[in-house]
Parts: C-alpha cells; sequence; structure tokens
C-alpha cells in the first residue's frame, strides 16, 4: 500500500513545509489550503496543507503522523496559496511565517473558521401560504413550521437545538422550499448614502481608464496633487467594481486608517464597508478575515496585513499614499504590501491602482518603462490655488527655540486675521539631549550608545531607539554642572508658543500626545471646529487631514533630510514637504509654505520650490542611476547583530568571503559595514550589502547564503540574522 505524505507549513524558521503521515484511518484527505494539527519538536501546532507526495526524503520510521484536521474546506483557495508562495520566494521567508502572517490569531491558535453570523432560518412564501394538515405525517416538521409562523423576520439557527427543534425536520422543510436560511451580516449602522460627485474631466478619464480595464490586470499610477480628488475617483471606481459582484482591497498607511476615511467609504457604500484596523478585537478580525473571505464585505480598508487577506472575488486593489513607509515591514517578515499588492493583482488579474501626490522614485520608473500608466489630476478641486512656497535663510536670521523671526512675524499676521497655522516639527520630545556646557557629558542610553531625548510631559530621559526610560538629570555626572537641554522637540516649540502668543490656543500633536486611544480623532475634531488655532506635530500631521482653515505651514528642520548616510533621505524630504504643504489653504483660503533651512541653495529645495515634485523626480531618477542605487539596481541587506562587539561584523565578513568564492556573475557586494546605528538595544548591528541589476543574482546568493547558515548553525547561533528585499530604511 501506498503510504500518503502530506506537506505542511508550520511556522518558525524552516524554508521547506514538512512531511507528515497521514493515518490509515482517514478515510478522506486533508484539503489543499486547510489548517491540520501536527508536532513540531514535540509541540502540537497549527500548520497549512500545501501539498501532497508518495514518497519523502525523510525516511517513513522518521516521519511523525498528522493529529487533526482543523477545517473541512480550504482557508487558503489556489490563488491566495500562489501569492504566499510568492512572497516566501521573494522575500525569503519561511513559508510557516507567511501562512501565520496571514492568518487571524484566532485562527492560528486551532479556533474553528466559524463565522459568528447568523444563520437565519424564515419561512417562505410557499412556506407560508401551506395548509397545516399537508404537514401532517411529521410532527417535528410541523412543530417547527408553526414556530416559525409566529417569526415572521425568522429565527437564527443556532437556536434550533435550543428550543427542542429538529435539525431533521429543518433539513426537510429546507427541501421542501418552505424554509430558507439566510446569511445575515451582523448589523452595521448604515449612515446616510450620499450620492457621487459629479467628476471633472481629470478624474473622468481616470474613472473610465480603470473601469475599462476590471477584470484584467493593468497597474496604474494615479498621481494626483493633495486635495485633487482621488479619493472620489476610488469611490467611483469601486461603484462599478462592486456592480460587477466584486469586491475592492484599499490599503491605507498606518496613520491614514483614521475614522474619517472610514467614513468616506462607508457614507456611500454602507454596511458593506469594513475596515481591519488595530482597535478589532481578535475575534472581530477573525470576522471581518471571514467576512472577506465568504464575501459577505465588499469594500475592505486596511494597512499592509489586509493584503494577505483572502477574498471571494477580489476586482480591484488601491494603495493609497503609495510612497508611504509604513507599506514596509520593518521587523519580521520584511514584505512591502505595495509591491505584494502588484504582483496579487497580476496573478489574480485585476487593476491595481497605486495613488499619491509624492510618488515614490520605484513608481515612477515603472511609469517611465511603460509597466504602469500615469493617470493624472492636476489641479485641486474647486478652484483652490496651490499654496506660495518660501525659504527662510536661518543663516541671516535671528532665531531661537526653532523659530526665525520671519516665521514668527509671518504666523501673526496669519493668526491676527483669525486664520490657522501648522507647524511642522519632527523631533517629539522636549529636546534631542542634555549637556554639560563644561565638560562635555551628556546622558546616554548605554544599550544604544545614543542621547537621551529629554520630555517634560511627564519629565524623563526617553530613548527613542530601544524605548528606555530614566529619570530626568539636573547636573553632570562627571562635574556636577548644571545640564542645559539642546534642540528643539515639539513639546519645548508649544512651550515657546505658548510664551509667544499666550492668548492663542494651540495642539500639540505626536505620539505622546496621542497615545491615549481616540484622543488623535477627538484632537482632529478640535482642530476641525477651530477650538486650536496652531497646530504643532510631527508625521503623524502630514498625512491625509484637510484643514481647510490652515493658511500658513511652517517646516522646521528640513535639513537633516539634505545630508543624511540614506540614499532615500531627500525623497523622503520632498515627499514630506509637498505633503505638508498640501494640508493649506485647500477650500478659497490660499496658503503659504514657509522652509526653514541652512541650506537655501540646495538644488532639491530649488527643484521642488520651482517645479514642483515632478522636478524634483526628474532630477532625482538620472543621480540614481548615476549612483548605481535603486529602483535603477536592485538591492538586499543581510543583516547580523550580536551582544558582543565585532561579532556580528566578523560573522558577515565569513559570509562574504563564502559568496565571493562563489563568483556569482553580477553581484556586487557592499560591506559588510557596521550599521548606521551600531549599537541598539544591546545589540552591536552590522550588514552587507548585496547589488545587482537582476533580481535573480540576488536571490540565488542569498540562497548561497541560507544554505551557508545551516551548514553553520551553530556558529550562526550566537548572532541574529535577517534578509531584507528592497530595504526601505537604512538605520
Ligand atoms: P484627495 O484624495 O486627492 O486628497 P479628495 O478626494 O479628498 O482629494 O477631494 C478633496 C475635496 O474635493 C473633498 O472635499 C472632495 O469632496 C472634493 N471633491 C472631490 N472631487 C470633487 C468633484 N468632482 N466635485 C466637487 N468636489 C469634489
Ligand atoms: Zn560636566
Ligand atoms: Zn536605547
Amino acid at each position: 500500500m501506498k503510504t500518503a505524505i502530506v506537506q505542511v507549513a508550520v511556522p518558525g524558521p524552516f524554508y521547506q513545509a514538512f512531511d507528515y503521515l497521514q493515518p490509515s484511518d482517514w478515510v478522506e484527505a486533508p484539503t489543499l489550503g486547510a489548517r491540520v494539527l501536527v508536532t513540531v519538536r514535540n509541540k502540537e501546532c497549527v500548520g497549512i496543507v500545501v501539498g501532497f507526495a508518495e514518497i519523502s526524503h525523510v525516511p517513513v520510521a522518521k516521519l511523525k503522523w498528522l493529529l487533526k484536521t482543523l477545517d473541512p474546506e480550504p482557508l487558503f483557495d489556489a490563488p491566495q496559496r500562489q501569492f504566499i508562495t510568492w512572497l516566501a520566494e521573494y522575500y525569503h521567508a519561511p513559508l510557516g511565517d507567511l501562512y501565520y502572517l496571514a492568518l487571524p490569531i484566532r485562527l492560528r491558535e486551532g479556533h474553528a473558521a466559524d463565522s459568528q453570523a447568523i444563520t437565519v432560518m424564515r419561512l417562505t412564501h410557499k412556506g407560508r401560504e401551506l395548509l397545516p394538515e399537508q404537514l401532517h405525517r411529521s410532527l417535528a416538521q410541523t412543530a417547527l413550521w408553526t414556530y416559525l409562523q409566529s417569526m415572521p423576520m425568522g429565527m437564527p439557527k443556532r437556536q434550533l437545538s435550543a428550543l427542542n427543534h429538529s435539525a431533521a425536520a429543518l433539513r426537510a422543510l429546507v427541501q421542501k422550499g418552505l424554509v430558507e436560511l439566510l446569511e445575515q451580516v451582523p448589523p452595521i449602522p448604515v449612515s446616510q448614502l450620499t450620492a457621487a460627485l459629479e467628476a471633472n474631466t481629470a478624474q473622468q478619464v481616470a474613472i473610465d481608464q480603470t473601469c475599462a480595464v476590471l477584470g484584467q490586470y493593468h497597474a496604474f499610477m494615479l498621481f494626483g496633487v493633495t486635495g485633487s480628488g482621488k479619493t472620489e475617483v476610488y469611490l467611483q471606481i469601486i461603484t462599478q467594481v462592486l456592480a460587477r459582484g466584486e469586491q475592492a482591497l484599499v490599503l491605507v498607511p498606518e496613520i491614514g486608517l483614521t475614522p474619517q476615511t472610514v467614513a468616506r467609504f462607508t457614507d456611500r457604500f454602507g454596511g458593506v464597508v469594513l475596515a481591519l484596523h488595530s482597535g478589532l478585537s481578535d475575534k472581530e478580525r477573525l470576522e471581518a478575515w471571514l467576512a472577506a473571505k465568504t464575501g459577505r464585505v465588499q469594500v475592505l480598508i486596511g494597512t499592509r496585513s489586509a493584503l494577505l487577506v483572502p477574498f471571494k472575488a477580489l476586482g480591484l486593489i488601491i494603495v493609497d499614499e503609495e510612497h508611504d513607509g509604513s507599506y514596509k515591514q520593518q521587523d519580521g517578515i520584511r514584505y512591502n504590501a505595495r509591491d505584494g499588492a502588484i504582483v496579487r493583482a497580476y496573478q489574480q488579474h485585476i487593476p491595481v491602482i497605486l495613488g499619491s501626490a509624492t510618488p515614490s522614485l520605484e513608481t515612477w520608473l515603472n511609469v517611465v518603462k511603460g509597466r504602469y500608466q500615469v493617470l493624472r489630476l492636476p489641479n485641486r478641486t474647486l478652484d483652490a490655488k496651490p499654496p506660495a512656497m518660501h525659504l527662510i535663510d536661518l543663516r541671516s536670521q535671528p532665531w531661537a527655540n526653532g523659530l526665525s523671526t520671519v516665521l514668527i512675524e509671518a504666523m501673526r499676521e496669519q493668526l491676527s486675521l483669525g486664520n490657522q497655522v501648522l507647524l511642522f516639527l519632527n523631533r517629539r520630545g522636549f529636546s534631542s539631549s542634555l549637556l554639560c556646557h563644561s565638560c562635555g557629558w551628556s546622558p546616554h542610553c548605554s544599550r544604544c550608545d545614543s542621547a537621551f531625548t529629554c520630555h517634560t510631559e511627564p519629565k524623563k530621559l526617553a530613548c527613542h531607539h530601544c524605548g528606555y526610560e530614566t529619570k530626568w538629570r539636573y547636573s553632570c555626572k562627571v562635574c556636577d554642572h548644571p545640564l542645559t537641554p539642546m534642540g528643539t522637540g515639539t513639546q519645548r516649540l508649544s512651550e515657546t508658543l505658548s510664551q509667544l502668543f499666550p492668548d492663542v490656543p494651540l495642539q500639540r500633536i505626536d505620539r505622546d500626545s496621542t497615545k491615549h486611544k481616540g484622543s488623535f480623532d477627538v484632537m482632529l475634531a478640535k482642530i476641525h471646529q477651530g477650538q486650536a488655532q496652531i497646530l504643532v506635530g510631527t508625521q503623524m500631521l502630514a498625512k491625509g487631514h484637510h484643514f481647510p482653515n490652515v493658511t500658513l505651514v511652517g517646516i522646521l528642520q528640513a535639513d537633516s533630510g539634505l545630508y543624511s548616510a540614506d540614499f532615500r533621505a531627500p525623497e523622503r524630504l520632498a515627499q514630506l514637504i509637498v505633503q505638508v504643504a498640501g494640508r493649506a489653504g485647500r477650500a478659497e483660503k490660499t496658503g503659504a509654505v514657509y522652509i526653514q533651512t541652512l541650506w537655501p541653495d540646495h538644488s532639491m529645495l530649488q527643484q521642488l520650490l520651482k517645479g514642483g515634485y515632478e522636478a524634483f523626480v526628474e532630477a532625482a531618477l538620472p543621480e540614481r542611476e548615476r549612483a548605481c542605487l535603486p529602483p535603477y539596481r536592485f538591492v538586499a541587506l543581510f543583516g547580523a547583530e550580536a551582544k558582543i562587539d565585532k561579532r556580528a561584523l566578523d560573522f558577515l565578513i565569513r559570509v562574504r568571503e563564502q559568496l565571493s568564492l562563489r563568483a556569482i556573475h553580477g553581484l556586487h557586494l557592499l560591506g559588510p559595514v557596521p550599521a548606521f546605528k551600531e549599537k541598539r538595544a544591546g545589540y552591536y548591528r552590522a550588514q552587507l550589502w548585496l547589488q545587482s541589476k537582476d533580481r535573480r543574482v540576488l536571490s540565488l546568493a542569498l540562497e548561497h547564503i541560507q544554505r551557508y547558515l545551516t551548514a553553520h548553525a551553530k556558529e550562526a547561533r550566537t548572532v541574529r540574522c535577517f534578509i531584507d528585499i528592497d530595504p526601505y530604511q537604512m538605520d
């Protein structure tokens, strides 16, 4: 007799599925894409069936048995499995870990994939018209039928046994067409369904172009300035997707998933919209996952992990603010949901839209190369004018606590007119460090080798790299001299502003001030009602929010992005400036943007000012090409970290030697070098850069590395390694 081998993907650092034996008394084989219970290293765990085989490379005596089948039906259909397999191969990540990433926690724990959505049983028209004597032969059926007569709205099926009715009777009544079973979505409050706006010409072109390719793969870059009506375009395209009986997935950046965003979709589509946000309980997440899988939900809005949700009939993927860094996961499985969205759309033969006012250079190059089609929304709706941009040369300006006199005067004018002012500063806390002016000592986090940031609410020192916190210090540890705060964070800026403008209400928005759940939304509401006139904020204020009464935007510290070791820093700065500028003067009020800098002649700032984001891109792309950087080259980073100094670096030197022996054609190696931030949270970190024009070359090299790691597992145990494909942030 042939022994059936079932291949199961299990979580953990395993690059291949494990083989298990199917007990011979099992009548049926478990289905592909369903969960099974297995043992891994003597522990029970949930795995996913990914294949079958007749023989195993492992001796039969060593093989373990499957313990249990958990799903009668596959949780992952073939396209979904194909997509997850692609992710695992492309990102060199363990297959089982990817399946776990795609599973709600409840399903990882082995709970049933049962929908909480209730099945309702109700009499059909024929059933209501029936005369009782027609059922005379079955008491059980008559009893149920009589009961349902008194329940015109129907009754949940799960109450059947509680009310002592028989399941067989129900089946019989359904078979006779007297009773129907309805899947009832847990009721979601439906707000007023608003009508579509009348699209302007550019919007209509974008809508028509996309709708012309529904049902086939096509990638679009929707390039529209802030306020140009991108969201309206999404809504109208989704209307047509839903009309085809298909579903839409809308990915938004981490801070973009606000009640306001969700409200714009629910206002249009009502109860078929669902948001996958961090506030959901495990049960609710499971519910949302199942709702998408069974098609009960038609529009799913979520952050990057929503890309892995299964759909019954996915018809469109939208990636809003596609340039946003939060689409790239920076730890664990370092995948990029924007790039994954393209592949998923390709595999499922559906269109995908990448929308942004400031598209990434990667996406832009894909347009240049003809892989993506560009759709432009060049103008703001409602005739709102783009803001005027000014550079403030800090070299010729008195400034204190981050504010130049020019900016203070410009603020004074706008505030006196009753307008709102937004100041952007990408550093939270009070000051960037404390310094002893006598001997130069400053308090450092010993786990990260970097200065503590000072916070005043409450008063403490915090490490922004590892999260460690300690008491505020007043005097120098070395010479006892009093310590002075250096640099300005949002807390100090707010304090300075309250002294300068004591009567003007101020709202600070950063990760500290919005720590409590819901507080961000309260603050946004306050701003919209005009209860705050000065807004001070970090990144959080730069995205997606419309502040029609803001007429002045100040960017206080642009310079760190101009001269950074990270080649993407200028791109991020350009995006930030354009995005923050887009917050200003959205309605009838025209806005002005002031950028404080020590480098007013820097070419990037000049390009942005004179030609806008597009001019920046046109200058930045050739620069990347000359420097052999992405998007013209593919990069993978092999990182290592160890608790002992130099160990990670030494380990990478050996990895590099191994790779050099292979002499892989077209592969360029850089490093290993210590990471930019060499020590973090007690670990010394180093990285090796792999670069090539050809992705397959990188893939090949990484496979060699993985083989080397497996062969030298003992040595590798004292270092933690990771692979980062298309790394986004160098830190
Ligand atoms: P974006 O997503 O590009 O920032 P939005 O879709 O939020 O732009 O549109 C900005 C504002 O313009 C919103 O208040 C929206 O209601 C309005 N708007 C969008 N399209 C139209 C249109 N065709 N006619 C009138 N108003 C529009
Ligand atoms: Zn000192
Ligand atoms: Zn630290």
